[in-house]
């Protein structure tokens, strides 16, 4: 498990702990959450634990030294720790951009991925998809949306496919006028209508950048062109999304929004469900389902999405890259709301596309497009 304490990697361990017969987490992996790594290995006994920041390597050590785990450090580490027999399963839960190195390990070593780090797809999907063609892995994506694909294509044919519609919540301001959009402080954005999440997606779900990701993850998962991707808005995040058929028919998948149901039926793959106690839905959860048109104006960055989609090359790693700059100082109040969208636009405009880029033009993409964007923040004065 990489990214054990972040919000998905918690409710991959509630998943784990309710079907003890069927899975033993292995491997758990954080980037700095000491302590919550340290009360996890207790917890659930896994063969090893790796703290990615090599400063708390020694805390850990010490606090978990009258127990068998293995404790490690290092990115070296997790690329070892993922290539062992012993795991079957990698659920990528990191975040952001960091979640591509060890996603490519574990795609090479040809093992099953549970893929909760868009980023991945968002900035590599291309390269990541001529990985899997020549290996044995298969990779199922977490994201509930395309949980929600993935079943509505099952027995279903490509070429049937007429498009996709993805569904967004619209987010914290989907009502609110455009105007007082610059005015919007980190705690406002991080009140979610529907879904308890990590800062960072919570931020990137209020900008709609998160439903900009998630086209162009589907478009990488599934094969589909981005202009036969179209997103509704979905206030209630009832139906998690929905695929349209040429011959007119609809398919949806319902379910209440909990991240615990796509986490449960990626661990399920390939076998089957894992039936579970969880709250089912009730006509009351179901009987009021609006959907409208997502609002292009106020949400600049669904089209930039789909801009960068169309450009290719490193023009969605920009993007990325630029996104996790600008919501890092978002949330540190050192930014407005608004001016997440003009950083991600110049970083954009400004930086060069390679248009068949290899894992070092990615990696060099990445390191210049957060430089470029560092540079725009401190410019910004509120
Ligand atoms: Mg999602």
């Amino acid at each position: 498990m990489l990214g054990s304490t972040g919000s998905i990697g918690r409710q991959t361990l509630d998943i784990i702990a309710e079907y003890p017969d069927r899975f033993r987490a292995w491997l758990l992996v954080a980037r700095s959450s000491a302590d919550l790594l340290i009360q996890q290995a207790r917890q659930y006994r896994p063969h090893m634990v790796i703290i990615a920041d090599e400063s708390y390597y020694e805390y850990v050590q010490d606090a978990l030294a009258d127990t068998d785990i293995v404790v490690a450090t290092g990115t070296s580490a997790i690329a070892d720790a993922v290539t062992a027999p012993e795991v079957d399963t990698v659920v990528t839960a990191m975040v952001g951009y960091s979640g591509l190195e060890s996603t490519i390990t574990a795609v090479q070593a040809g093992k099953r991925i549970a893929l909760a780090n868009k980023e991945t797809l968002v900035v590599a999907g291309e390269l990541i998809n001529r990985l899997l063609e020549g290996s044995e892995t298969v990779l199922y994506p977490v994201d509930s949306e395309h949980g929600a694909f993935y079943q509505c294509l099952m027995g279903e044919r490509h070429e049937d496919i007429d498009k996709l519609w993805l569904t967004a919540s619209g987010g914290p301001f989907r009502t609110m006028p455009k105007e007082q959009l610059s005015t919007v402080t980190a705690a406002d954005a991080l009140k979610h209508p529907n879904w308890a999440m990590g800062a960072k997606i919570t931020i990137d779900s209020a900008t709609m950048m998160n439903k900009g990701f998630e086209m162009i993850e589907a478009r990488w998962l599934f094969g589909i062109e981005p202009r036969d991707i179209e997103i509704v808005v979905h206030p209630q995040s009832i139906i998690h999304s929905m695929v349209a058929f040429k011959d007119g028919s609809i398919k949806a998948q319902l379910g209440l929004p909990d991240m615990h149901l796509p986490i449960r039926y990626a661990l399920g793959l390939p076998e089957g469900r894992l039936a579970s106690d969880c709250r089912k839905m009730t006509i009351d959860d179901m009987a009021m389902l609006t959907m409208e048109r997502p609002d292009l104006d106020k949400f600049p960055l669904l089209g930039t999405a789909y801009e960068a989609a169309r450009r290719g090359g490193t023009a969605p790693c920009v993007m990325n890259a630029a996104n996790e700059i600008a919501v890092a100082a978002f949330l540190q109040n050192r930014i407005r709301f608004t001016d997440i969208y003009n950083i991600i636009e110049k970083t954009m405009a400004d930086m060069p596309l390679v248009e068949h880029p290899n894992y070092a033009d990615y990696v060099a993409s990445n390191a210049e497009a957060r430089d470029y964007a560092a540079r725009l923040v401190q410019q910004v004065t509120i």
